[in-house]
């Protein structure tokens, strides 16, 4: 196997979101949600797209009016249909599994993420575990192995 540039490993994230659910004006929950990414306690994405801040405000002023475009359709209610819950800060964590990068020749580093690695630099391909395949052009004949397995 060649030299193992990287080894494998799990990397933990952690996310934090600002989340609201909707309820309707009879206080049953619709399923809708509004979420918004914190970083380090903070909303993430600040300044807020515009998109984004007319969510927040109407789940924080729930009878503000906002009236951020102009509306093609005139029929069009500005009346909310629902109100939010309070705001409650969620926390996602999961983890992210890096695969092993190989050295496989001199100008390729091959990462070993799926059943077969190909090197870019020679066009070598591997298995998962690193292990050198046999050329293209042998698959199916010699080596037994149909294209269907490999993919
Ligand atoms: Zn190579």
């Amino acid at each position: 196997m060649p030299r193992v540039v990287r080894k494998s490993y799990w990397e933990t994230w952690t996310d934090e979101c600002l989340e609201f659910r909707r309820i309707q004006k009879d206080g049953t929950p619709d399923g809708g949600w509004f979420g918004f990414d914190l970083k380090d306690g903070e909303l993430k994405d600040w300044p807020l797209h515009e998109v984004a801040l007319e969510n927040l405000l109407r789940c924080l002023v729930p009878d503000a009016v906002v009236c951020a475009r102009d509306w093609d359709d005139e029929s069009e209610s500005f009346e909310q249909s629902w109100v939010a819950t309070k705001g409650r800060i969620k926390e996602y964590r999961g983890q992210y599994r890096w695969p092993t990068i190989i050295q496989c020749c001199e100008n390729g580093q091959v990462e070993l993420s799926n059943f077969t690695n190909t090197c870019r630099s020679c066009g070598a391909d591997y298995n998962s575990s690193g292990q050198l395949l046999a050329p293209r052009h042998m698959w199916g004949e010699e080596t037994g192995e149909h294209w269907s397995e490999i993919y």
